[in-house]
C-alpha cells in the first residue's frame, strides 16, 4: 500500500507544497515544531534513510540544502536544523526546522498555524527557492 507521503506526492492527499523535481518533493509538516517546518522526501518509497542507495541519499541532501536555504531566506530564524526520525511515517523524510531555541528541535513543542498562515509561509519559502 502506498505510504501517506506517496499519496501526497501523487496529489491524492493535499499539502502545502514547497518544491519538487523528478526525484524529490518538499512540503510543510502538518504538525510543525515551528512555522516553516518542512519535510523533504525522495519520491521512491523507502522506509529507512540508511537503506537509500547512495545516489538518492546524496541527491536528497542536495535537495534539502536548496530548500533549507530558501527557509533561511524567508523565515525569521537563527538557523535551519536538520533531523531524521521516521518512527511515524515509513517513507524517508528529512525534517528542516527553523530554529531560534532548543525547544523547537525537541518535537515536544508544537505550533498551530492557521490555514492562511500555512499558505503564506509556503508561498514565502517557495519564492526563495533557487
Ligand atoms: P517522524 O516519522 O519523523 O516521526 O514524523 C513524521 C512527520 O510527518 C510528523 O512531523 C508529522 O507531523 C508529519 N506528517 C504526518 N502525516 C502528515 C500528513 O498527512 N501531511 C503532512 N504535511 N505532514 C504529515
Amino acid at each position: 500500500m502506498a505510504s501517506i507521503f506517496t499519496k501526497i506526492i501523487n496529489g491524492e492527499i493535499p499539502c502545502y507544497k514547497i518544491a519538487e523535481d523528478d526525484k524529490f518533493f518538499a512540503f510543510l509538516d502538518i504538525n510543525p515544531n515551528a512555522k516553516g517546518h518542512t519535510l523533504c522526501i525522495p519520491k521512491i518509497e523507502v522506509d529507512k534513510i540508511m537503506d537509500l542507495d547512495e545516489e538518492t541519499y546524496m541527491g536528497l541532501m542536495a535537495f534539502t540544502r536548496k530548500v533549507g536555504k530558501a527557509i533561511e531566506a524567508s523565515i525569521d530564524c537563527n538557523r535551519v536544523g536538520i533531523t531524521v526520525i521516521g518512527l511515524e511515517v515509513p517513507h524517508v523524510h528529512v525534517h528542516l526546522i527553523p530554529l531560534n531555541a532548543m525547544k523547537e528541535a525537541t518535537f515536544q513543542h508544537k505550533v498551530s498555524p492557521t490555514k492562511e498562515e500555512f499558505e503564506t509561509i509556503s508561498a514565502k519559502i517557495r519564492s526563495k527557492i533557487q
